[in-house]
């Protein structure tokens, strides 16, 4: 079966304290409440340790080298986000592809590398307003799961995570209808079950990102193909994230 997950991604904020502050604070808020969901926090890399050693929330990272080790600096490898304790990477994100130049050659071998070191990608896709307009967006979608999965194993494939993340909903208040984001989710998962067959892509877990927030978090998440949100901005705040989680 497949999980439900909501997954903060707080991109580049907070310092460690508060960061840390935050992870607690959350865990708190959790404590006694009944969850139908995993939640995760995507952390900077610097806060990844300690956010792991102190609260029992996923933890993430938000990105990883595609290399292995060696002579890369500034670099951060798989093995050593492992090593936080962290389990999650989300890469892939749109703002990584975009501002760094990551293609889906470039993601392929961080996937490799996530999966060779125990951690579950959190492989984000989505298409541009103007790929939506111009109609090519499920040839987009494809194309990037393709390129950046479809030569892993099944049994591989089945440790990743996928984000449909509309860059055109990313950070900009506007978000897929859910009517949008159903769409899509159902043409990903039928993009994976003919690659993998119907039991890994009923079991893989897509999330919907973009703007996702408290008040469209339920209607989003009742959606059949939809398990879940990698939430940014509504993720900063407790009061903000939880309405989130308890979107399910
Ligand atoms: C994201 O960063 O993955 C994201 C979905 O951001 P936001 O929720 O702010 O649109």
């Amino acid at each position: 079966m497949r999980k439900n997950i909501v997954a903060g991604n707080w991109k580049m904020n907070k310092s460690l304290q508060e960061g840390l502050a935050f992870a607690k604070s959350l865990e708190a808020a959790l404590a006694g409440k009944t969850l139908k969901c995993d939640v995760i926090v995507g952390t900077p890399f610097i806060h990844l340790a300690g956010v792991a050693s102190s609260v029992k929330l996923g933890v993430a990272a938000q990105n990883c080298s595609d290399k292995a080790s060696g002579a890369y600096t500034g670099e951060v490898s798989a093995a050593m986000v492992a090593s936080t304790g962290a389990k999650y990477v989300i890469l892939g994100h749109s703002e990584r592809r975009t501002y760094y130049g990551e293609t889906d050659a470039i993601l392929k071998e961080k996937v490799l590398l996530a999966l060779a070191n125990g951690l579950s990608p959190i492989f984000c896709i989505g298409e541009t307003k103007d790929e939506r307009e111009k109609n090519v967006h499920f040839d987009v979608v494809k194309k990037q799961t393709v390129d950046a999965l479809f030569g892993l194993s099944a049994e591989d494939f089945s440790k990743v995570i996928i984000a449909y993340e509309p860059v055109w909903a990313i950070g900009t208040g506007l978000t897929a209808t859910s009517a949008q984001a159903q769409e899509m989710h159902a043409y990903i998962r039928k993009t994976i079950a003919g690659k993998y067959g119907e039991v890994v892509a009923d079991n893989t877990s897509i999330l919907y990102g973009g703007s996702a927030n408290g008040g469209n978090a339920k209607e989003l998440f009742a959606c059949p193909d939809i398990d879940g949100g990698l939430i940014g901005g509504a993720s900063l705040d407790v009061e903000k994230f939880i309405p989130v989680i308890e979107g399910f």
